[in-house]
């Protein structure tokens, strides 16, 4: 479980998803440069990834009306990977004309949920991401996004109740064969526990490959995200996705509040070993410009209110340390 993004190895790739999923979900409208700020404060802290918008209609969603303009300021910071999210092949053909470098489509393994979110059916978003992956195949090699179907209400449905595992299995089979890079585990509604996270991975590993299901996305709905991730290393996934402050949820998903929070998940990480690449007081001060830009929004944590414990080393501290003694 190792990998280099930016010349600095991490064990684990912490996927800031706040500029999209946090803002989407609350009504005030961030500003361009606020925005801006906020993604270069995460850059700055080591964050290797981040969601910075989605491509949907300015009237649905008039919060990420700006997205073209963030992907293009994201682009030029070194190191990051820029991804957006799309609703359809029209999102998909906007974010590869910023450069995004990758592209995720939620398909909702519920489709009450997907009829409700986008008004499609489970055949009409395959169809869309078959429609998308071919696009996508005619991008020159060098500058092709990766294209990932993230599986929405994959631990059950605000609406449907829970979700059969054998419905998210099936989803991602086909996902897969309409020439998606990989699927995603989506807790969009914070109804999931440990036990599920396994045997869920388990039985999506077993059904599409290993390799094309290495990212969760936890809601800390119910207060079970923290739990859920490490459910989610004891497995192995490597890619966990949460935003600053905690601030996120799902419109269309009665009830779900936040994401996980990113601070509290890289003390979580370091605090057990597994290197980010994240420093995380850097991240704790990125809180900063969410309290300038959003003044009376909420924000959660519990890291950033009681600082780090006495003594507390990062792991890639501790390791250098370790290493250095066999020596
Ligand atoms: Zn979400």
């Amino acid at each position: 479980m190792s990998a280099v993004a930016a010349g600095i190895e991490i064990d684990v790739l912490v996927s800031e998803v706040g500029p999209r999923d946090g803002l989407q979900s609350i009504s005030p409208v961030m500003s361009t440069a606020d925005k801006k700020a906020w993604i270069d404060a995460l850059a700055a802290a080591g964050v290797r990834e981040i969601e910075v918008g989605s491509f949907v209609p300015a009237k649905l969603l008039p919060q990420l009306a700006d997205t073209d303009q963030i992907v293009a300021h994201a682009r030029a910071i070194p190191g990051v990977v820029v991804a957006v999210l799309v609703p359809n092949l029209k999102g998909a053909l906007r974010a590869v004309e910023t450069g995004a470098h990758k592209i995720t489509i939620p398909v909702s393994v519920s489709e009450s949920h997907s009829l409700r979110n986008v008004r499609r059916s489970h055949a009409q978003m395959i169809d869309e991401v078959r429609a998308i992956a071919s696009m996508i195949a005619e991008v020159p090699r060098a500058s092709r996004p990766s294209f990932e179907v993230g599986l929405s209400t994959a631990f059950g449905c605000a609406i449907e109740g829970p979700v059969q595992e054998r419905k998210v299995v099936e989803l991602a089979e086909m996902a897969i064969r309409a020439g998606a890079d990989e699927v995603g585990l989506s807790d969009t509604t914070g109804y999931g526990n440990p036990t599920q996270v396994r045997n869920l991975t388990r039985a999506v590993w077993s059904a599409i490959g290993r390799e094309r299901l290495s990212g969760i996305h936890l809601h800390n709905t119910r207060g079970q995200g923290l739990a859920n991730v490490v459910a989610a290393l004891d497995v192995g996934l490597t890619t966990v996705d949460a935003s600053l402050g905690g601030i996120g949820g799902c419109p269309f998903a009665p009830g779900a509040s936040g994401n996980i929070v990113t601070e509290d998940l890289v003390f979580l990480l370091e605090a057990m070993g597994l290197r980010t690449g994240i420093d995380i007081m850097k991240l704790i001060e990125a809180r900063g410009v969410l309290e300038r830009a959003l003044p009376g929004e909420a924000l959660y944590g519990f890291v950033a209110s009681a600082g780090l414990p006495l003594g507390f080393a990062p792991a890639s501290e501790r390791a250098a340390v370790g290493a250095s003694e066999i020596v």
